[in-house]
């Protein structure tokens, strides 16, 4: 049978070039990647295996590189599951997944990073061309008679035709390219092998040209090891091997349970979100072991979806061989592991944010929106969970770094509630006239622009036994803190104006009223005492999804001159009818909403800066 041509998917083009012409500076990365696989596959005929041990046979699952400096070829060879005519053309010859775009999209240019990013976004068998100008790929499915040949120059085009492999698994050749031998020389191959390979659970063999193949990495799953065992540096090449990250783990814990339940965890916290941490699509979590046998990639049953940015893995005896993703669900063994491990991992970012406060910092950055979830999802855990939260506030603006404990520890006397202002960017919050008031007052104010945060603050309804209380909600008790003395003064005086106002703005407020928070500006909206926020209602608006009418309440302040102005014109319905307008767009534009007739509000503004219309009592 003659050999059959295919033309590669564009993208799989696009990205075979760049690997071939981009990539030098860290090439040895494409033993990593191909060792991972036959790895990959030795576990799946593991797996295999304990559901149909004859089709297995009893064959010492094992890797082997095999160098051969005559035909300057570099083999590795696994006998692992081995693919079909299908899986081939499936997996090597398109690359499924969506990542592959964004991993295009992603490059920075610089070509370690990039050459580092190769293997996270799971594409790493093309890295092959790296080193080789012509990749050769023979392989063998377990429980089928017919082997298949693929082959390439990473050109565009691949060929497949029928082969004659007797043995299952799969042989990936690499004819390499002039200036690539020296990954024909043993030991640079131990070297690779040592970096990225030590710790996988099963032995990987150089096949020299004389003398019996020898095993050059560990060869001992690393997890099954114990803890005083293993160095600093193990714990960071494994999470690599695991993880394909390239840059050390930021904090990992590992921890052999016995007892009613029996597992053995090893969860890290990586220094770096991954590109795809906020694609739902995505499926996360860590990997799954029983009894050693590798199970599943991606559990998510076994960390909540707030979690998961942590990469790991779980072995555990308590669970079949069989178990599948449905089993998962709804497992009692499952949702207990879940709950330790969940502990497990709070109780390393409070050890992080306790021990390692830079380390921390980096963790919020990079994780901190997500870790917010967790207090809308995890009742059980809210407080500990709260306890990891830092946020802007008007003492320090510019970082979320305040803890709610310090916040806490520094409330004056006569503060009462933990005090925040929801907006839509931190420089629209730092400028905002609700925090006016406050700010005078000596109050620390948490600012939070985050979109998450208004279901934050929606489930986080108190810390420590202390309400939490928005900034910019009615007649807080909060807000009745900082009282003028002249309150009920201005009251009085303003009776009629506050009357007037609902009117002189269609309808768009509530009602209108003196307000003791302002003291720079003249108006501010907020939210009636109870209902939803206008921030959650502006977010609510944007998605299109149907918010409720909550109309908001107008407040100004007395002791402004356009305010006074407002009262001077009092009998001169349209004079009064502009400036209430400016006065109510005004407090739209402080808290970053949006006016619906802008250009209206610019014509009553010049009107009022060049003394138009009531200009007599305009300008005073
Ligand atoms: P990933 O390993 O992230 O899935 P790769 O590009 O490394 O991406 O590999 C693509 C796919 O090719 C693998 O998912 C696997 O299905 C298949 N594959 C690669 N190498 C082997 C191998 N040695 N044995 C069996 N299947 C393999
Ligand atoms: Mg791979």
């Amino acid at each position: 049978m003659t050999a059959e041509r295919h033309e590669f998917q564009a993208e799989t083009r696009s990205l075979l070039r760049l690997m071939i012409h981009s990539m030098y500076s860290n090439k040895e990365i494409f033993l990593r990647e191909l060792v991972s696989n036959a790895s990959d596959a030795c576990d799946k005929l593991r797996f295999t295996a304990t559901q149909n041990p004859e089709a297995v046979g009893d064959v010492e699952l094992a890797v082997e590189l095999i160098p051969d400096k005559f035909a300057g070829t570099l083999t590795v060879r696994d006998n692992g599951i081995g693919m079909t005519r299908e899986d081939v053309v499936d997996n090597l010859g398109t690359i499924a997944r969506s990542g592959t775009k964004k991993f295009m999209e992603s490059l920075s240019g610089d070509q370690s990073k990039d050459a580092q990013l190769i293997g996270q976004f799971g594409v790493g068998f093309y890295s092959a061309f790296i080193v080789a100008d012509r990749v050769t790929v023979k392989t063998r499915r377990f429980d089928s008679t017919e082997s298949v040949v693929w082959e390439s120059t990473g050109e565009g085009e691949y060929t497949i035709e029928a082969g004659d492999k007797a043995e299952r698994g799969t042989e990936v050749i690499l004819h390499l390219r002039d200036d690539e031998k020296e990954f024909l020389e043993d030991e640079r191959l131990s070297e690779i092998v040592r970096k990225y390979s030590d710790h996988i659970g099963l032995p990987i063999k150089l096949v020299k040209s004389e003398g019996e193949p020898e095993t050059i990495n560990q060869a001992r799953a690393l997890w099954t090891r114990p803890k005083s065992e293993i160095s600093e540096d193990d714990y960071k090449s494994f999470y690599e091997h695991l993880s394909h990250d390239y840059e050390p783990p930021l904090a990992w814990t590992h921890q052999k349970v016995e007892g009613n339940l029996e597992y053995t965890s090893l969860l890290y916290i990586p220094r770096r979100a991954p590109f795809d941490l906020w694609d739902r699509e995505q499926q996360r979590g860590v990997k799954l072991y029983v009894k050693r046998v590798f199970i599943m990639d991606r559990a998510a049953e076994l960390l909540p979806p707030y979690l998961r940015f942590v990469r790991g893995l779980v072995d555990t005896s308590d669970l079949p061989l069989n178990v599948s993703r449905e089993i998962l669900q709804g497992n009692r063994t499952v949702d207990k592991i879940r709950a330790a491990l969940v502990k497990r991992v709070l109780d390393l970012l409070d050890d992080l944010a306790a021990n390692k406060p830079d380390d921390f910092k980096t963790f919020w950055t990079q994780f901190g929106k997500v870790l917010k979830e967790g207090i809308v999802e995890d009742n059980a855990n809210r407080e500990r969970i709260a306890k990891l939260l830092r946020f802007a506030s008007t003492t320090t603006p510019d970082a979320q770094s305040v803890s709610l404990d310090e916040y806490v520890a520094r409330m004056p006397q006569g503060q009462e509630k933990i005090l925040y202002l929801t907006g839509e960017s931190p420089s629209a919050l730092r400028n905002s006239p609700h925090l006016e008031g406050f700010r005078k007052a000596g109050y620390e104010v948490l600012l939070l622009s985050d979109r998450i945060d208004e279901w934050v603050v929606g489930h986080l309804t108190e810390y420590q036994g202390k309400k939490l209380e928005s900034a910019a909600r009615g007649d807080a008790e909060a807000a009745g803190k900082i009282e003028t003395a002249d309150k009920a003064r201005h009251e009085t005086e303003f009776k009629q104006v506050l009357e007037l106002l609902p009117k002189a703005l269609n309808s768009r407020i509530a009602s209108a009223r003196v307000s003791a928070r302002l003291t720079e500006s003249p108006s501010c909206l907020v939210a009636p005492e109870h209902g939803l926020s206008r921030q959650l209602l502006e977010i609510l608006k944007q998605s299109g999804e149907s918010a409720p009418d909550i109309k908001p309440i107008l407040e100004l302040n007395a002791e402004h001159p356009l305010v006074e102005r407002l009262k001077e014109t009092s009998g001169d319905e349209t004079a009064f009818a502009d400036l209430a307008e400016i006065l109510y767009g005004q407090a739209v534009l402080a808290e970053g909403g949006q006016l619906e007739d802008p250009a209206g509000f610019v014509k009553r503004l010049n009107k009022l800066i060049l003394g138009q219309g009531g200009s007599k009592i305009l300008l005073g």
